[in-house]
């Protein structure tokens, strides 16, 4: 049976028991995971933005290292930016932890520092999307709310089998419906939030589904139809952009020249080597050297290279080549107004640098070391 077009729920589609069966399922079967141990909004809430396009296992010292550092939204929201972006360095998608660290602050200067508990004001926070809200006003009140992360909106397009892309407003919102209608089915809402992210989390993977041992299987329109491994639909893939990048390495007195990124845009107030795209007819060399003119109005000497690193963001790939220079003339003055510091080489990993940059760092201090 072909997979069917999204609609709004019909009564048909209630699927009768499918939220006491997977709370069911949930309650005997879910991990343990160090957020679900607390009702404090404020380690709901990291939890919730550090999940966000990452793994679990990944998340977990992150999440503890990063309540070790600031207990308290006091405590982020007083803290130096760099200092926080620095305690997510390697977590990457760097908007979400400047958002929540502006977040923080709209808390701290509009709720008295006291997370706030309607779900509004949650969904007014900086950085807190409808489902984001829903979670945590769920999880830390008790207050029931429908969510659609990645793994819900996976598990509900396989349960309705639905053949359209997910990321159609369109079928957004019926998805949001289905999501609300499960959701009134059972008066423990905590457990069955967290039991629909597990389902999909575990059982209802983007590659090969567990339906045999699914807790709802009975209910899985997908499986019946055996279009589950086609969902959900994804749009046409675009070409990925491929991006060759020249930085210099500019030593000055022992000292290296290190740059922070605009607050706004991809990597925003990390750290880098100064440097950026090369140019049609250009050398690598003449990139650095052309770029940190622009960029810093200095002139330095490109020297030898010291490596070529490849990394991939979201929608485009790099090739990010490093080259020691020396710094010959001009006093450095950003033209973006960007942050500038000659800094020791050993100094520079107290700041948050993202991983191409970081990669050329260890091998710069490794060198050192040998
Ligand atoms: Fe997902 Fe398979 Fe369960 Fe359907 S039966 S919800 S496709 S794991």
């Amino acid at each position: 049976m072909p997979a069917t077009k999204a609609k709004p729920t019909q009564k048909s589609e209630t699927k009768q028991g499918f939220a006491d069966e997977l709370v069911t399922w949930y309650i005997a079967n879910h991990r343990d995971l160090p957020w679900r141990d607390t009702k404090n909004p404020y380690h709901i809430w990291l939890s919730e933005i550090m999940l966000q396009q990452t793994q679990v296992a990944t998340v977990i010292p992150y999440y503890h290292r990063f309540l070790d550092l600031f207990p308290t939204i006091q405590d982020l929201a007083a803290a130096p930016q760099d200092q926080v972006l620095k305690a997510w360095e390697g977590l990457g998608y760097y908007a979400r932890c400047r958002n929540l660290y502006k977040a923080a602050q709209q808390i701290v200067s509009e709720h008295k520092g006291v997370f706030p508990k309607v779900f509004e004001d949650v969904h007014a926070l900086c950085g807190i999307g409808r489902s984001t809200a829903g979670a945590i006003v769920t999880f830390a009140f008790d207050d029931p709310h429908p969510l659609m992360d990645g793994n819900v909106k996976r598990v509900l397009c396989r349960l309705y089998n639905i053949s359209e892309d997910p990321g159609l407003p369109t079928v957004q919102t019926t998805l949001w419906e289905y999501s609300e209608a499960l959701l009134t089915q059972t008066d423990d809402a905590y457990s069955y939030n967290q039991a629909i992210m597990e389902l999909g989390a575990t059982l209802c993977t983007t590659k090969n589904p567990k339906c045999l041992v699914c807790p709802v299987q009975s209910h899985c329109s997908g499986f019946a139809a055996g279009t589950q491994h086609e969902l959900p639909t994804k749009p046409p893939k675009k070409q990925t952009p491929h991006l060759t990048i020249g930085v210099g390495v500019i030593w000055h007195n022992h000292k290296i020249l290190i740059q922070q990124r605009p607050e706004e845009g991809l990597l925003g107030g990390l750290w880098e080597f100064p440097g950026g795209k090369q140019e049609a007819d250009e050398s690598l060399e003449e990139t650095v050297a052309r770029e940190i003119k622009e960029e810093l109005g200095i002139d330095v000497e490109v020297q030898e290279k010291i490596m070529a690193v490849k990394h991939a963001y979201t929608h485009f790939k790099i090739t990010l080549h490093a080259y020691h220079c020396k710094h010959k003339s001009g006093k450095p003055v950003s033209a973006q107004k960007q942050p500038w510091q000659w800094v020791p080489l050993e100094e520079i990993p107290n700041y948050a640098f993202p991983k191409a940059n970081k990669k050329v760092l260890e091998h710069l201090l490794q060198a050192k070391s040998e």
